[in-house]
C-alpha cells in the first residue's frame, strides 16, 4: 500500500506497512500541558464549529488522573515517568522511583528488548523532561549532560528535536556519530536522510513559537519530524515505537499566550491526524494520544468570529495570520500560571486500546503500551540505581560481585569433587 502524505513541501511516501498483528508499532502522542479545553479551543481555531478535531474522534477516549506518587500537582518529568514505565514518583524524576534509588524500565527499552526500532519526537530540546523520561533515568530532570549521556548509549534510532548546544546534547554528538548516527541540523538536510540511526537537533535548545515561525525556516514542523520518523522506523521493516511530544503546549499555558497555544495545539493536531489516518488503514497499529497535565487553568469562556477558518489551499502566511485571528476572537480564562491537576485526555485506536475505558491514570497507558509489545502489564525496575555512581564505587562493586561469585564457585567446586572422591572410594 502506498500512502501520500499530505499538505507539505517535501514529499514523503510511506509504503508496505503490512506487519503481524503482534507486536504492535506504538505510536505515542504526548501534548504537554494540554487540557481538554486547550484540544477544543484548537478545534475551534482551525475547524469551527465542525467536530473535526483529530484527537477527539478516536473509537476509545477517557479521561486520566495526573497526580504524582505524592498526590499532588505533577511536573513532566513524574507524569512522563508513569507512562513511560507505570510507576508514579515524586516530582524531577527521570525513570526513576520516589527516591531515585532505583531504576525503571521504559516501555521504550522493553520494546528494544523486543527487538522493536525506536524513536524520540519534540520541539523542545530533546533533554528535557519528557522525552527523557523514554530513554534516560536520572534523579533530576535538570542533569542535561547525565542525560545526554544516557541517549547517547541507549540506540534509539530516531532522535529528532532540539539542543545542540553544550549544555544539552552537543557535548555527545560526537559520541552519537561513533555510534554511526547521522546527524543533521536542518529541513533539507534531514528529508534527504536515507536510513537510521539518525540524531537530528534543529536548534540550539528549544524551537522557536510556531507563530513566531517564518514559511522557508530550516526548522521542520512537528507534523514534517513525525512523518519522516515514521518513514524512517517503518523503512527497518522491524516493529516500532515511537514517542512524540508537542512539547510547547504547555510554555504557552506558562506565559497565558491563547495564540501562542493556538498554533501549537493545531500542529500537534496534525501530527496525531496524520498518525490516526494511518492507523484506521493499518490494523497493528497501536496510537495513543495523551497529555501529561494541564497547564494555566484554561478555559474557552465565549468567541465570536469574524475571520473564516484556514482552508487547505491557502497560502503559509494565510494560515498562519487566520489562526492568529481566530485565536484572538475566542474570549478565555486562565487560573494560573502553573500545572494543575485536571484530568487530561487518554484517547486511542488499535490493538488493547478498548481498555482506555477502564484506565485512571497515566500508569494505565503503560499497561496498554506495554501488552501490545508482549502482553504483560507490571512495571519493571532493576532493584538497584547505580547510574551515576562514581567509576571507582562502580569498580569496587564490580570486584566485591566477582569475589563473591569466585568463592561461591570455589566451594561448590570443593564439595562435587569431595563427593566425587566419595562416590569413588564406594565404588573401589
Ligand atoms: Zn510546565
Amino acid at each position: 500500500m502506498l500512502i501520500a502524505c499530505f499538505s507539505f513541501q517535501q514529499s514523503f511516501t510511506i509504503d508496505t506497512f503490512a506487519l503481524d498483528s503482534f507486536p504492535s508499532n506504538i505510536i505515542l502522542f504526548i501534548g504537554d500541558g494540554m487540557g481538554l479545553e486547550q484540544i477544543y479551543f484548537g478545534q475551534l481555531v482551525e475547524f469551527g464549529f465542525t467536530n473535526s478535531s483529530s484527537i477527539l474522534s478516536f473509537p476509545y477516549t477517557t479521561t486520566v488522573s495526573t497526580v504524582n506518587i505524592d498526590g499532588t500537582t505533577t511536573d513532566s518529568a513524574a507524569a512522563a515517568t508513569a507512562i513511560s514505565t507505570g510507576v508514579k514518583t515524586t516530582n524531577g524524576r527521570i525513570a526513576t522511583n520516589w527516591n531515585a534509588k532505583m531504576d525503571l524500565t521504559t516501555i521504550l527499552e522493553i520494546a528494544q528488548q523486543n527487538g522493536y526500532v525506536t524513536g524520540l519526537v519534540a520541539t523542545c530540546h530533546l533533554t528535557h523532561a519528557t522525552p527523557a523520561a523514554f530513554a534516560a533515568h536520572d534523579s533530576s530532570r535538570g542533569h542535561y549532560q547525565e542525560i545526554a549521556a544516557d541517549f547517547s548509549q541507549t540506540n534509539v534510532s530516531v532522535m529528532l528535536g532540539g539542543g545542540y548546544e553544550e549544555k544539552y546534547i552537543g557535548h555527545y554528538i560526537s559520541e552519537f556519530e561513533a555510534w554511526g548516527y547521522e546527524f543533521v541540523q536542518n529541513k533539507t538536510a534531514l528529508a534527504s536522510v536515507a536510513d537510521t540511526p539518525v540524531l537530528g537537533l534543529f536548534t540550539g535548545g528549544s524551537f522557536p513559537p510556531l507563530n513566531t515561525m517564518l514559511e522557508n525556516s530550516t526548522i521542520p514542523t512537528l507534523s514534517e519530524m513525525t512523518i519522516k520518523a515514521f518513514d524512517l522506523l517503518n523503512s527497518t521493516e522491524q516493529p516500532f515505537f515511537l514517542m512524540i511530544e508537542g512539547s510547547q503546549i504547555d510554555w504557552a499555558g506558562h506565559d497565558n499566550d491563547q495564540i501562542y497555544l493556538a498554533h501549537q495545539i493545531i500542529e500537534f493536531e496534525n501530527a496525531v491526524r496524520y498518525a490516526k489516518t494511518l492507523a484506521e488503514q493499518n490494523s497493528d497499529w497501536q496510537v495513543l494520544v495523551t497529555a501529561d497535565h494541564e497547564t494555566g487553568g484554561f478555559s474557552v469562556e465565549d468567541y465570536s468570529f469574524q475571520t473564516t477558518i484556514p482552508l487547505d489551499n491557502d497560502s503559509f502566511t494565510e494560515k498562519l495570520n487566520k489562526r492568529t485571528a481566530r485565536a484572538q476572537e475566542v474570549e478565555v480564562d486562565w487560573s494560573t500560571g502553573g500545572h494543575t491537576n485536571t484530568e487530561v485526555i487518554l484517547a486511542g485506536i488499535g490493538p488493547f486500546t478498548d481498555q482506555i475505558l477502564d484506565a485512571d491514570h497515566h500508569i494505565d497507558t503503560y499497561s496498554i503500551m506495554r501488552q501490545a509489545i508482549d502482553g504483560e502489564t507490571d512495571p519493571i525496575g532493576s532493584g538497584f540505581y547505580k547510574g551515576h555512581l562514581p567509576l571507582y564505587v562502580k569498580f569496587l562493586i564490580g570486584l566485591a560481585s566477582a569475589a563473591m561469585i569466585g568463592t561461591g564457585s570455589y566451594f561448590i567446586l570443593k564439595n562435587i569433587i569431595k563427593m566425587k572422591r566419595k562416590g569413588n572410594r564406594k565404588m573401589a
